[in-house]
C-alpha cells in the first residue's frame, strides 16, 4: 500500500472506529489485569504470612512442651524437608544472640534486624517484613516471633516461587495483550466496515447520480435501522427531486410548445401582410391580430407568474377577513350571461354570510376559474350547482355540473400546469386555471379536490379554513 493510500486510510471513519474499538477493548483488559494482578499478589502474600504464623505457633508449642533441644532438631528437620535454600530458621535471645539455627550456608547474608528486635521487646508478639538480600535475586519474607520469655524465632522464606509465578503471569499477560490487540483491531475493522457499508452504498449512488443517472436508487437491504433510514430518506429525496425535475422539464416543454403556436401565428400574419397587403387597413388588421395574440401570451405568462407567487405561500398575499358567500354569489352573477347563452342554469345554494381569512383578489379568481371550467365544459342546456357549506371550522365551496366529465386516467393530472385533457382541446384555455386554484387554496391552508365521471359530470370542491363565526 502506498504512503498516500495509508494517509488517506488514516482519515477514514472506519479506521478511527477501529482505533476506538481496539483502544477501549485493550484498556478494559488492562484495567481488569491490573486489578487481578494486585489481588493475586495480596492473596499470595496472605498465604505466605499465614504459613509463617502457623510455623511460629508450632515451634512455640514445641519449645513450651518439649524444650529447646527438641526445638533445634525440629528446626533442622523442617528446613531440610522444605529445602534449606528456601527456608531458614534461627532462634535468638532478646539481645539478638544466636541460640540455634537450621543450615546457614545459603543464608549467610541474613542479619538480625535490631529495629524489629526492639519492637518485639516493646511488646509486639510478631513482626513480618519483606527484604532483599545481596546474594539473592528474589525477595525474602522475614518473620520474627516471640515464642518464649527469652526466645525469639526468626524465619526467612524465599519468595522465589511466588515471584516466578507472578513473572510467568506477567509474561502471559503481555502475549495475550498483543494477541488481543490484533484480534480486537481486526474485529473492529470488520465491524466498522460492515456498519459503514450502507453509507458507502449511499455515497456510491450519490456519485452515480451526480454523474447523470437520476433513476439510480440505494438498494433496500436489512443493514441496521439507522443505515436503512438513511437509505430510505435518500431514496425519498431522490424520488422528490426526480418528480420536481420531471415537472420542471414538462412545464418548460409545455411553455415552449404553447409559445411556439402564437409566435408562429404572429410571424405568418406579418409575413402574409408584407407579401400581399398593400392597403393601410390590412396593416391595421394585422396589428390588431398581433395585439390579440400578444395579449393571450401575456395572459399566459402572467398566470404562470401568479401561480408561482401563490405557491410562494401566504407571505405574498394580503390576508383579511372576507365574506366568501358574497364572493361566490358575485362570481355566479358574473358567469350568468355566458351560461344563459348556452342555456345552462346556474343554481346557487349559498348561505347569507360566511367568512374566511384570505386574499380577496386571489380567492375571487380561484372561484371564477372553477365556474369558468364548469360553464366551459358543460354542454348546452346543462346544469351547474354552486354551494357554500360550513362545517368543523372549514368552508367548502362546491361546483357541480353534468358536463363532459374527466376520464380516470386524466383526473390525477388536471392540477398539473399546462395539462389539458384531449376531450377539452376544442375549448380555449392554457391548462393553468386549476393549477392556480390549487396554489391559492394551499396558500390559504386549504385544498382543492375533484371527482368526476366521463360524460356524467364533475364536482370540484375548494376546502378553506374558516376561523370566524358567521356573524
Ligand atoms: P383550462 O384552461 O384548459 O381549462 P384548467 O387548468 O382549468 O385549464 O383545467 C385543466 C384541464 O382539466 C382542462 O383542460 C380540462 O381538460 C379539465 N377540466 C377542468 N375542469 C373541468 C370540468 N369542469 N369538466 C371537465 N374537464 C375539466
Amino acid at each position: 500500500m502506498s504512503l498516500r493510500k495509508l494517509l488517506r486510510l488514516r482519515r477514514t471513519l472506519a479506521f478511527r472506529l477501529t482505533l476506538w474499538y481496539a483502544g477501549i477493548f485493550t484498556l478494559c483488559f488492562l484495567v481488569a489485569f491490573i486489578f487481578l494482578y494486585f489481588l493475586m499478589i495480596k492473596d499470595i502474600q496472605r498465604r505466605t504470612d499465614q504459613g509463617l504464623l502457623d510455623e511460629g505457633e508450632e515451634f512455640s508449642s514445641i519449645l513450651a512442651l518439649k524444650g529447646i533441644n527438641e526445638l533445634k532438631t525440629a528446626m533442622v528437620l523442617e528446613a531440610e524437608s522444605e529445602g534449606v535454600n528456601k527456608i531458614f530458621f534461627r532462634l535468638l535471645d532478646p539481645a539478638g544472640k544466636v541460640l540455634a539455627s537450621s543450615p546457614i550456608s545459603p543464608w549467610e547474608k541474613v542479619e538480625q534486624d535490631s529495629a524489629i528486635l526492639a519492637r518485639l521487646k516493646n511488646g509486639n508478639t510478631h513482626v513480618l517484613a519483606t527484604k532483599t538480600l545481596p546474594d539473592r535475586p528474589y525477595g525474602v519474607r522475614v518473620f520474627y516471633s516471640r515464642i518464649g520469655p527469652d526466645s525469639i524465632l526468626q524465619i526467612c522464606q524465599s519468595l522465589e516461587d511466588d515471584e516466578r509465578f507472578m513473572g510467568a503471569f506477567r509474561q502471559i499477560f503481555w502475549i495475550s495483550m498483543a494477541v488481543l490487540l490484533i484480534v480486537s483491531a481486526l474485529i473492529g475493522w470488520f465491524m466498522a466496515r460492515r456498519a459503514l457499508m450502507g453509507v458507502e452504498e449511499v455515497t456510491k449512488t450519490a456519485m452515480d447520480i451526480s454523474g447523470g443517472s437520476l433513476e439510480r436508487r440505494v438498494p433496500a437491504k436489512a443493514r441496521g435501522e439507522e443505515i436503512d433510514r438513511l437509505a430510505t430518506t435518500f431514496n425519498n429525496m431522490l424520488d422528490r427531486i426526480h418528480a420536481l425535475v420531471t415537472g420542471i422539464r414538462n412545464v418548460s416543454d409545455n411553455i415552449a410548445h404553447d409559445l411556439r403556436s402564437p409566435i408562429t401565428r404572429i410571424r405568418v400574419m406579418a409575413e402574409m401582410t408584407l407579401s400581399t397587403g398593400k392597403a393601410v387597413n390590412e396593416y391595421e388588421t394585422m396589428a390588431e391580430d398581433i395585439i390579440e395574440e400578444c395579449d393571450r401570451l401575456l395572459e399566459m405568462i402572467n398566470t404562470m407568474l401568479d401561480i408561482s407567487e401563490a405557491e410562494a405561500g401566504a407571505s405574498q398575499l394580503v390576508m383579511k377577513r372576507i365574506n366568501i358567500s358574497k364572493i361566490v354569489r358575485e362570481a355566479c352573477d358574473l358567469f350568468q350571461p355566458v351560461a344563459e347563452s348556452k342555456g345552462i342554469a346556474i343554481i346557487h345554494k349559498v348561505p347569507e354570510n360566511s367568512f374566511i381569512r384570505g386574499d380577496i383578489k386571489s380567492v375571487q379568481r380561484m372561484v371564477a376559474n372553477l365556474l369558468d371550467n364548469a360553464v366551459k365544459y358543460t354542454p348546452n342546456s346543462g346544469h351547474v350547482t354552486v354551494s357554500v357549506e360550513k362545517n368543523d371550522g372549514q368552508v367548502v365551496i362546491s361546483v357541480e355540473e353534468d358536463g363532459i366529465g374527466i376520464s380516470e386516467e386524466d383526473l390525477p393530472h388536471i392540477f398539473e400546469r399546462f395539462y389539458r385533457c384531449d376531450s377539452s382541446r376544442s375549448h380555449p384555455g392554457f391548462g393553468l386555471g386549476l393549477s392556480y386554484a390549487l396554489a391559492v387554496a394551499r396558500a390559504h391552508g386549504g385544498d382543492v379536490k375533484a371527482t368526476s365521471r366521463k360524460n356524467k359530470g364533475s364536482i370540484f370542491q375548494i376546502v378553506l379554513p374558516a376561523p370566524f363565526s358567521s356573524k
